[in-house]
């Protein structure tokens, strides 16, 4: 009976907290120092998680 879904997970850099992917969003740096929203998750670069509270982005910005 159990079911085992497999959702991809990840964790946000500044809260440590884990979610499911959809529910995080990813920003890359790009080469020039900026960030920029990937909404596709396809784009290159160094990739982060962020999750939607604005403290986690204040701080994540920053980084
Ligand atoms: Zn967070």
């Amino acid at each position: 009976m159990a079911r085992h879904k497999h959702k991809p997970q990840r964790t946000c850099i500044v809260c440590r907290e884990i979610k499911d992917k959809p529910e995080l969003i990813r920003v890359v740096r790009t080469p020039d120092k900026q960030i920029v929203v990937d909404i596709t998750g396809k784009a290159n670069g160094r990739g982060a998680y962020l999750c939607k509270k604005n403290s986690c982005w204040e701080k994540g910005l920053k980084k």
